[in-house]
Formats: structure tokens, C-alpha cells, sequence
């Protein structure tokens, strides 16, 4: 066998499918583009979707790949088994309505037993096929010339791939043989048979030929356009090729836990021929290694990528891999925050394929370690809640074992650990159901989400060329219609209704890049249609919606009028988004990243990356750099280039999440804003007229959500309906609060009013009223709270003067009804009557809207004798809650 580094099997592999005239695609984004069914990028054909249903023109029918992959759903398995990470590489080759299964077999042999390439033995190499594929059974034993004993026919569950919905097919998987030295019991290939897992065959690569649509019911037809898509796994790979017990003894993990052996009393230990170590000890520890190595790495990736730890999505599987990280780091005796400092590591032994991470060392390190300080903190508050439920409940419910799982991050093992050194029980049966209920709504949640599209065939089929010729004009005339076509047939004619046609040279923009589609309408002698939409083809072909009045055939021409109106405010919108991200990188720093835009006639809104608060001054400080950059008259500035070119020369942003053509094009504002577009802008800053931001909100996960408005006239239509909201909501206090008319006199609104009446009113308006309105809901809280303090004082006054009476042991009681009373103001009355009498038991119930309650009282000189919490169990209405000597309280 070969000795190879994990560098050279890629790059072996991706020479390889280049040399057999695959096009070589940039791994993207860990974040998916478009796809609100996955959370992650899952596999390598996750990214290719568009390329396989037909919504976009590959940039060769024939691809090739090697793309970083998260699999939330492996986590679990990491450390656990030898073979899964949570992020892992895989390589892989497509072909897109080009070759299929005969070839992609041939392929995929020729790579793993040539001499030239991998050069694998292959009696090491065994094979399984889906048992009614007999083509590809067929193709193994004739063309390649397997024998028969190294080739199994299994079932649908593991040779068939199927997402529900979707391109669906049979598939064909290679697995490497490491020999019988893991293999113990000596089972042979009766593993491979019978699916029994193990560790003597490792799947490396599978093959799945996308041959049938499954309507989403299980019907299967037959897919117009036949696909290869596969998939290997880098790292297994390289621990085939460095002969390791497992991935992580490989040149990817092995650096990481060298430094982790540095500062920590452990050592990694394993043996050839078994990964778990005899020494059930050593496991442990080993696996603590391989899940510190395995999730820095991924949490470092994904960081890169723009998710910040949160609460939600993919912000919250960040903070769970940095949380069990650290809690395996406390298993190796390492007590204080220390991921941060692997980061280079992990940077060290990738940074060939991904170079980008070189510059993201430091956004990674300094979040990670915030992250981890902040758990430690909440780390010991769990404690702290730990130690109270053992020492007063003396046993944790599944509940709350459950809350210290999802609030202070307490895993249920560590939970038990500590409850069970102190002799107190821990309901795992209840936090079992309660936990797989939890994630079963979790999972409920996605279930719903189309995975794939329906494959059209009437998209895939488009290949006629259109050109755009809207950057600077909003009309041509003389256009040939080159395509008519309806979701089910092409036409060569249509009449009087609804169709998608495809102009020869159009004016008209198609929705992308966050631009609004242009509309407007197509005229000529025979027919009037109103374009009501245009979106992007496979082959950016511009196509258009119409509603036809009268009647076209192929070959017509027309004249194409874009809404003026429309596309003139919607440039403002889309220039504005350059600007203000261009100034929150400058105010609030370059961890500020783009995630997703939208701009139309009426305004625009940025989704943007940062980890911190936003303070109004910021938010002002951004906002007064876009205005003087409009004001400081700058011209757009266009350059068609190579992507080379974009970053190095024009320094364009450029953030891998999106998938970017041989020649991009790059929109300029001075050195203040550049950036990859393909999007209609102002020629210059000042037609972009003036800009104001509308509104802030978070997503979460550490994803903002800004709105702004440009355009002298959308700002004062939105000024002025301010203007108003404020007005409206400052009289309507005064007329409830007479008081409080002194902040505001009638005269101060009235002017105000005759101001928002003005065309030109001032941003400068809004902050004067926003003031005012400050004071008065800080004056009106106050007036209400003093109002609230007078009412409960007279609702106390009338059970103020009840006469205690002896008992029949000749202790002074009160038992008395407060109807309406809630339950502080039945402890404050309690109070005054201890303070008022020396020795005295009090007892009050009270019925009212809010439910029926009790509090019990014991003056403290009688408490040696009388518990007010003995006194509140043995009550006859049989209430609920607790309490202690001195006081008790509940419902009843
Ligand atoms: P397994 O059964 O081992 O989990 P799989 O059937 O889930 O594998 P596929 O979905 O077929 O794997 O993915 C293609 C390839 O990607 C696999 O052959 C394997 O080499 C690799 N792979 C899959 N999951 C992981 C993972 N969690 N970590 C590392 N490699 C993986
Ligand atoms: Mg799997």
C-alpha cells in the first residue's frame, strides 16, 4: 500500500476526475444557500441540488468536488466508532445527464486499483449492489471482473437511496477490507453479508445512480435525465493510506491531540488491531480526545463560515460541541477554558485546502473563548442548582434533570455522577422520555421541509441563449421571442393567457443576488402582456411570466418597457445595501458579514453576522457614513474580471457561501464599498438621494436583521407615518394622564403636527418627539405605580383591625377570609400582624380571580412550639406549596 498524506489522496482524487474531464468545483459554505430543508451542507451533492433538479445549468455536465460536510446526526458516533466526525470532507464526482452506471464504475476502479493513482490490492476491495440493480451487478463481475465472493446483493435499507421525495436510486458501495486482525471472531465477509457493523470493512465510497423521481408517495418513475452522484470520505481514506486504528491517529486529528496530551495529565493511547483500548479507563479517556480534536475543528470551520454559538439552529449545535468539548477536556483533569488555543492546530493541518481559514484565525479563537468563559460561569451556577435540588429535594426529578441538561448544558451522565456520590437518586426513566420527547419535537419541526425538488423536465430542456441588456437601459425594442413554454409543455404559440417566454436580448433583471425581478410589459401589433414576474433559467436564461392580451408564436418581435419606477427605487434599495455594509464592517468591525439581502422599490433589509449588542450610537455612527458617502458624489465603478482578480485588485467581498461563475463581476464605490454582484446600481451615491435606517432586529444566533429606506421621498413617507405613530401614542397618554400634561403641552404637539405636515421634516423631529415620549412613559410608570401602592394600602386598611382570639390551647389565632387579597398582600399584612402581636398564629385565605390562596404565619417566640409550615400540611382545604417555621403559602 501507499503511504499518503490526506493532502495528496485529494489531491489525487480530484486530478484524477479532472484528467477524465470533470469540471473541479471550490468547496462552499457550511451554511446551505437557498435550502430551508437543510441546516447544514450534509454531503457533497448537498450543493449540486440546483445542477440535479434542473434549475441551473451545471458548468459541466461532468463535476467534481471535495466538500466539507456537518452531520449533526453523527455526533454521537464521534470518538465512538472509528469512522465518523461531526465535519468531515467528502470527495465526490457527478455527472449530470451525462454518464452513467457502467462508466461511473469504471471510474471509481481504475481511481482506487491503478498503479498510477491509488494503486489499492483489489482482493482488499468488496463491493455491495442493490439486488435488483442487475445492470450494476453485471457491470462489476463482466467489465471490472470481481469475483463473485467479494461482491454482495443487499436491500433497499442500506443499497437504495431515497429521501422521500425527489431524484432516487439504487447505489453501489466499496468498502476496504483492514484484515483479520479486526475481525476477532473471524467472520469474513459474512459481516459485509449480513450488514452487521464492524470494524474489518470500512465503507469508503458510495456510488448512488439517480435513476427514478419518487413522486413523494412512493410511485417511482423513471427521471427524464439520469445523474452519478458519489460520495467518499476523505478521512477514512487517510487512515487507510496511514494504516491508523481510527481517522484520528491520522495527519489531520494527530496534531490536535498532541497538544491536548501538552496540557493535560493524560495520554492518548492506542494499539494496532484495536481501537478500544483493553482498559476500559483508557477508553474513556481516549474518546474524550477524539471528541475535543473531532468538534474544535468543526466548531473552527463553522465559525469561519459566519454561525456564531446561540441558541438556535446552527448557532446552538456550535455552543454544544464547545460545551461537550470542554466537558471532555474536565474529564481529562483540564479545569479552565483551552479550545481556543487548538485553533491553530486545526488551522495548521487544513490550511492547504483552505487557505481562508489563515485569516479567520483570530475571529475564531476569540469566539470560542468567549464562548467557553460564559459556560464555565453557567457551569458553576448549574452546580449551584444541583447542589440545592440534592439538599432539599434530596432527589432530582427527570424534570430537572432535564433543565440542567438544556440550561446549564449539565450532561445526564455528570448529573448522576454527582447526585449519586451524595446518595441521592436521579429519575432517569423520566428524564429519558422527557428527553426523547424534547428531540422527536425537535425533529417533528423539519419534517415537514421538501428536501428535493420534483426534477422539471421542461427546465432541463431550455437551451436556447438569452441576453440581458438592462444594466443601463430599461427597454429594448425589437426582441425575438426564442421559447414559450407552461409547467407542463413548450409551445411554439400562445393567446389570451398565462405563459413564461424567453426574449433573444431583454431589458428585464431576474430575481437574484437579494435584487428584486424587474416587471413592466411586452407590446407589439398582434398583443399587450404584462410581465408580472421574471426569474433566473438553468442557463441565466432571463425567463418571464406573462399575462397575454391578444396573441404570440416563436420568432415574433416585440418591445420590452421595464417599469421605470419600479427599477429606479429598487437600484437606490440595492446600492444602499452596499453602502450600509460597507460601514457596519467599518463601524461595528469585519465580523460583520452579509447573509442574505432583499431590496425592492419600497426599501431594503440586510441580514448581517455579528456576535455583540448594537448600541443606538453605532446604528447612528453607520447610518451617518452612508449618508456622507452620497453625499461625497461617488461613481460606480463596474469591472468584469476572474475571481483573482475581484479579491487581489478590486479587494471585492466575497464570502464562499455562494457559488460564483469563471467571471464575476465586481461593483465598486470608491475604496469605500466593493463587491461581488450581479445586480442594477446608481451610477453615482447621490442618486441614491439620502438613506435611513427603519429598524434593528435580532435573529439570534448572532444574525441581524436591518431594514433602511433611501430616496428623499420614501424617507419622508416614512417620517411622516412615524411622526404620526409618536404623535398618536404621546396624546394618547395626555388625554389618560391630565398630570403628566406638562411634558407636552398641547401648544408643543400642535407645532410638531404643522412640522410633520411640512414635506421637508427632519430625522431631527422624530428624535425630539422619541424624547418626549421617553419622559412621559417614564412619568406615566411612575404615576401608575404610585397609583397601584394608594390602591393596595386602602385594600389592606379594611383587614387591618382583626382581634386575635385564644384557641383551645390559649394561643392567640387569627383565622380570617381576605377576599381579593393576592398573595404579597396577604404577607405584608401577615407581617404587621407579627409586628402588632407578640405571640400570635395567623391564618388567611382569600378567593379571587386569580385563584384561591393561603399564607400561614408564626410569631418567631412561639416557633419552638408551632411550625407554620406543620400548621399550612394539615389544613382542611388541602393546600399546595411550602413554606418553613415562620411562614407558609400556597393555593387551595
Ligand atoms: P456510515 O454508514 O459509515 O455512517 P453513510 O452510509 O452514512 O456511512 P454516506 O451517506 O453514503 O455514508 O456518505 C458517503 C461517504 O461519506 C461514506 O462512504 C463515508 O466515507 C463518508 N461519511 C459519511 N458520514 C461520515 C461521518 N460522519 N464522518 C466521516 N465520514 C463520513
Ligand atoms: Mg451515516
Amino acid at each position: 500500500m501507499k503511504k499518503l498524506t490526506t493532502n495528496e489522496i485529494r489531491k489525487m482524487w480530484l486530478d484524477f476526475f479532472e484528467k477524465k474531464d470533470h469540471h473541479f468545483l471550490e468547496t462552499v459554505s457550511l451554511i446551505p444557500v437557498d435550502d430551508p430543508s437543510l441546516l447544514w451542507i450534509n454531503s457533497g451533492v448537498a450543493t449540486l441540488k440546483p445542477y440535479f433538479d434542473g434549475r441551473k445549468r451545471p458548468p459541466s455536465p461532468r463535476l467534481t468536488n471535495s466538500q466539507k460536510a456537518i452531520r449533526t446526526n453523527d455526533i454521537e458516533n464521534v470518538g465512538v466508532t472509528a469512522r465518523h466526525h461531526t465535519m468531515f470532507e467528502m470527495l465526490g464526482n457527478f455527472s449530470i445527464g451525462d454518464y452513467f452506471k457502467k462508466e461511473a464504475i469504471a471510474f471509481a476502479w481504475e481511481l482506487l486499483t491503478s498503479d498510477k493513482w491509488f494503486a489499492i490490492p483489489s482482493e482488499k476491495l468488496y463491493i455491495t449492489v442493490f439486488d435488483k440493480d442487475v445492470d450494476a451487478y453485471e457491470y462489476w463481475i463482466n467489465d471490472i471482473g470481481i469475483k463473485p465472493d467479494h461482491i454482495f446483493r443487499l436491500l433497499r435499507d442500506t443499497n437504495f437511496w431515497d429521501v422521500g421525495q425527489g431524484p432516487c436510486g439504487p447505489n453501489t458501495e466499496i468498502f476496504f477490507d483492514r484484515g483479520e486482525k479486526w475481525d476477532k471472531e473471524n467472520n469474513g465477509p459474512r459481516l459485509l453479508a449480513e450488514d452487521i457493523e464492524n470494524d474489518r470493512y470500512i465503507e469508503i465510497w458510495n456510488i448512488v445512480f439517480s435513476q427514478f423521481n419518487n413522486d413523494g408517495f412512493d410511485n417511482y418513475s423513471e427521471l427524464p435525465r439520469k445523474n452519478i452522484d458519489t460520495g467518499a470520505g476523505l478521512e477514512r481514506i487517510a487512515s487507510i493510506f496511514q494504516d491508523t486504528p481510527t481517522n484520528f491517529e491520522t495527519d489531520i486529528f494527530w496534531p490536535t491531540i498532541e497538544q491536548i496530551e501538552k496540557i493535560c495529565d493524560s495520554k492518548y493511547k492506542y494499539s494496532m488491531g484495536n481501537y478500544f483500548n483493553e482498559d476500559k479507563t483508557q477508553t474513556k479517556i481516549n474518546t474524550a480526545f477524539k471528541v475535543i480534536a473531532d468538534h474544535i475543528r468543526a466548531t473552527s470551520f463553522a465559525i469561519a463560515d459566519g454561525v456564531f454559538p446561540g441558541n438556535k439552529d446552527r448557532g446552538y449545535i456550535i455552543r454544544r460541541l464547545i460545551r461537550r468539548a470542554l466537558m471532555k477536556g474536565m474529564e481529562l483533569g483540564i479545569n479552565g477554558p483551552f479550545l481556543s488555543t487548538l485553533v491553530i492546530k486545526v488551522i495548521d493541518a487544513m490550511k492547504d485546502f483552505y487557505p481562508y481559514l489563515i485569516e479567520k484565525q483570530n475571529l475564531i479563537e476569540i469566539t470560542i473563548l468567549n464562548e467557553e468563559v460564559k459556560f464555565l460561569k453557567t457551569l458553576s451556577k448549574g452546580y449551584e442548582a444541583l447542589n440545592k435540588m440534592i439538599q432539599t429535594d434530596k432527589k432530582v426529578t427527570g424534570k430537572n434533570a432535564l433543565l440542567l441538561f438544556e440550561s446549564y448544558g449539565f450532561p445526564i451522565e455528570q448529573t448522576i455522577e454527582i447526585a449519586e456520590d451524595r446518595n441521592v437518586k436521579v429519575d432517569i426513566e423520566e428524564f429519558n422520555k422527557l428527553f426523547e420527547q424534547a428531540k422527536e419535537q425537535a425533529r417533528n419541526a423539519r419534517k415537514d421541509l421538501k428536501a428535493w425538488d420534483k426534477q422539471n423536465e421542461i427546465f432541463t430542456k431550455i437551451n436556447v441563449e438569452s441576453e440581458f441588456t438592462g444594466w443601463e437601459k430599461t427597454q429594448h425594442e425589437q426582441a425575438k421571442i426564442v421559447y414559450i413554454f407552461t409547467d407542463e409543455e413548450i409551445l411554439t404559440e400562445a393567446a389570451d393567457t398565462e405563459v413564461y417566454v424567453i426574449l433573444d436580448k431583454t431589458p428585464f433583471y431576474a430575481e437574484k443576488g437579494g435584487q428584486a425581478a424587474d416587471t413592466g410589459y411586452l407590446v407589439n401589433n398582434a398583443m399587450r402582456a404584462d410581465v408580472i414576474d421574471t426569474q433566473q433559467g438553468p442557463n441565466h436564461q432571463h425567463i418571464h411570466k406573462i399575462q397575454l392580451d391578444g396573441s404570440i408564436k416563436i420568432g415574433d418581435t416585440v418591445d420590452a418597457f421595464v417599469n421605470e419606477h419600479k427599477r429606479t427605487y429598487t437600484m437606490k434599495n440595492h446600492s444602499g445595501t452596499h453602502l450600509i455594509h460597507s460601514a457596519l464592517r467599518v463601524v461595528l468591525g469585519e465580523t460583520v458579514m452579509q447573509s442574505g439581502s432583499y431590496n425592492d422599490e419600497f426599501g431594503l433589509r440586510m441580514d448581517f453576522t455579528y456576535n455583540e449588542s448594537i448600541k443606538p450610537e453605532e446604528l447612528l455612527e453607520a447610518e451617518e457614513l452612508v449618508v456622507k458617502k452620497i453625499n461625497e458624489k461617488i461613481a460606480r465603478e463596474v469591472h468584469f474580471c476572474s475571481m483573482q482578480d475581484a479579491i487581489n485588485k478590486y479587494h471585492a467581498l466575497a464570502f464562499f457561501t455562494e457559488k460564483y461563475d469563471d467571471i464575476v463581476r465586481v461593483v465598486k464605490f470608491s475604496d469605500f464599498s466593493s463587491e461581488l454582484c450581479g445586480g442594477t446600481h446608481v451610477d453615482n451615491t447621490i442618486d441614491i438621494e439620502d438613506f435611513t435606517i427603519t429598524g434593528l432586529e435580532s435573529k439570534g444566533s448572532g444574525v441581524y436583521r436591518i431594514k433602511c429606506v433611501t430616496s428623499k421621498q420614501a424617507i419622508n413617507e416614512y417620517l411622516n407615518t412615524e411622526i404620526n405613530k409618536l404623535l398618536k401614542q404621546i396624546k394618547d397618554i395626555n388625554h389618560k394622564y391630565e398630570s403628566t400634561k406638562t411634558f407636552a403641552s398641547d401648544e408643543k404637539i400642535e407645532e410638531l403636527i404643522k412640522q410633520s405636515n411640512n414635506k421637508d421634516i427632519s430625522k431631527a423631529t422624530i428624535l425630539e418627539l422619541k424624547a418626549i415620549l421617553d419622559n412621559l412613559t417614564a412619568s406615566m410608570k411612575n404615576h401608575e405605580r404610585k397609583v397601584e401602592e394608594l390602591l393596595t394600602t386602602q385594600k389592606l386598611e379594611k383587614f387591618k383591625s382583626f382581634e386575635p382570639k385564644p384557641n383551645a390551647e390559649g394561643v392567640l389565632v387569627i383565622e380570617e377570609k381576605v377576599d381579593g387579597l393576592n398573595i404579597k398582600d396577604m404577607k405584608t399584612l401577615v407581617d404587621d400582624y407579627k409586628n402588632k402581636f407578640d405571640e400570635v398564629i395567623i391564618t388567611l385565605t382569600s378567593e379571587n380571580a386569580e385563584g384561591n390562596f393561603v399564607v400561614v404565619g408564626v410569631s418567631e417566640n412561639l416557633q419552638a412550639k408551632y411550625s407554620a409550615i406543620e400548621i399550612f400540611k394539615v389544613l382542611p382545604i388541602l393546600p399546595k406549596g411550602g413554606g418553613n417555621a415562620s411562614l407558609a403559602q400556597g393555593k387551595f
